[in-house]
């Protein structure tokens, strides 16, 4: 039976289960159910499948809601498989009633096991399906025998469920992992057993570690509960996820959902694994990092760092030169703590050697320099751009020689033998504080 994506009236869903913090991988098996549903103008649906009641807790389920939407994936409707019991019983009736199913009493019961159960009376015949990802999938049914579909007419088990609900909730495309491809003739038996309409189905490569490990806790199946804490941005997450398996086949790698409502086409998705790397996501948290507005930025800042020490002027003028050098908010805040962006500080603290240019050792001429730079610079607009300063002061250091001039003005403006070029950092300082800094060095000078 085929189905294609011309199809109208297109209905995936995403059925995570709740018995863990849910990871990337299975993000990205939200996100491209959801994409395929919207771009079809059709429906998502998700789906809590929280028959296991041992290893369901409410607190995976409510991750589900906020790290969904925390991504930007919403659903038309929501269900929780286990408030349709009654609709499994239902259909499981049908089967035995039908004569596709039969009460089996069990001859070999393992501990804790059953004595009877019920079977699926496997017709034994080769099964195909279509696979918008890997094309035509056959499957001999013959190994599987009669499985075992429910353990009591009450307690039915994932594939009876499985197929019952996306009967009854009109899925056209089930969109998953790869894991689940081995499911799929067992619940396409149970669809035809039942009459129902055989979906389109869409298996995702599985994820795997840069060397091509199975992802681990330690490599990748981070939760997006831990990546939503430590301060990444939903639409780096959601960038990533995009391409962890699809490629648009041009250089572009930037897309916002927007953009990927327009141009994801699922059946460009690869079959082989889809590597995930924490660089990649780092380095996609930069780029949207970067493109935030300057309000955003300010208050991600003031989120990560302790700015009580700072000063507040050259705070907020020193954006550009942060989230050029941070990949993450992780980053920000160690970058902060080790000193790295100490020149920010109200108060600097440095050894006057350091004002010494290498070719340089005369504390006199370096503090001529800095002079003659002090009286030229007064010329400077209280809040002066870089090219503004670099105009001021590009003559004479070109005169003097760039090290001789520049170098301990750049340690006098950060205190640092690491920092920004001397013009930006006056362009961060402002006016009063850079010309404060280039007095208190002449006065270190001449201690
Ligand atoms: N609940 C299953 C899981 O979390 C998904 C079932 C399906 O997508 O068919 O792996």
């Amino acid at each position: 039976m085929e189905h294609t994506s011309a199809q109208s009236n297109i209905v995936t869903r995403f059925a995570p289960s709740p018995t863990g913090y849910l990871t990337l991988g299975n993000y990205r098996t939200a996100l491209f159910s959801y994409l395929f549903a919207k771009q079809h103008k059709g429906k998502c649906i998700l789906r809590i499948e929280d028959t296991d009641k041992e290893r369901s807790k409410p607190e995976y389920e409510q991750d589900i809601y906020k790290s969904a939407a925390w991504l930007g994936i919403s659903f038309d409707e929501t269900y929780k498989q286990s408030e349709r019991t009654k609709e499994h019983e239902e259909y499981l009736q049908k089967l035995i009633d039908t004569g596709h199913a039969y009460i089996s009493k069990e001859t070999e019961v393992k501990e804790g096991g059953r004595s009877e159960v019920i079977r699926f009376k496997n017709p034994n015949k080769k099964v195909t399906f279509t696979d918008l990802i890997r094309g035509d999938i056959t499957f001999d049914t013959t190994d599987l025998k009669d499985f075992v579909i429910a353990k009591s007419m009450t307690e039915p088990l994932f594939h009876l469920a499985v197929v019952v609900d996306d009967a009854d909730m009109g899925i056209t495309h089930i969109v998953r992992g790869d894991d689940h491809i081995s499911n799929t003739p067992r619940q396409i038996l149970i669809q035809e057993a039942l009459g129902f309409q055989i979906p389109t189905y869409a298996h995702l490569p599985l994820m795997l570690a840069p060397d091509r490990s199975k992802l681990s806790k330690r490599n990748g199946a981070i939760s997006i509960k831990e990546i939503r804490e430590k301060g990444y941005l939903p639409e780096a997450v959601i960038n990533l996820l995009a391409l962890l398996g699809w490629n648009p086949g041009t250089d572009k790698e930037i897309y916002s959902l927007d953009e990927l409502l327009k141009d994801f086409d699922i059946s460009r998705t690869q079959k082989g694994g889809a590597i995930f790397n924490e660089e990649k996501l780092n380095w996609f948290n930069k780029e949207y990092l970067k493109m935030l507005p300057e309000d955003k930025k300010q208050e991600i800042i003031r989120k990560f760092v302790d700015t009580s020490i700072i000063d507040e002027y050259a705070l907020k003028r020193a954006s550009e030169v942060i989230f050029e050098r941070i990949e993450t908010t992780e980053d920000m805040s160690k970058a902060f703590k080790s000193g790295e962006f100490s020149y920010l500080n109200k108060e600097i603290e440095y050894a006057t050697e350091m004002l010494l240019w290498k070719k340089e050792p005369s504390y006199e001429k370096t503090s001529e320099r800095l002079s003659a730079v002090a009286i030229l610079l007064m010329e400077m607009p209280e809040e002066p751009t870089r090219d503004e300063v670099k105009n001021i002061v590009w003559d004479f250091a070109e005169q003097e020689g760039r090290g001789e001039v520049l170098w301990p003005l750049r340690v006098a403006l950060s205190g640092k033998d690491k920092s920004p070029d001397p013009f930006m950092l006056l362009e961060i300082l402002g006016k009063n504080v850079s010309l404060k800094r280039i007095q208190a060095a002449i006065l270190k000078l001449h201690a």
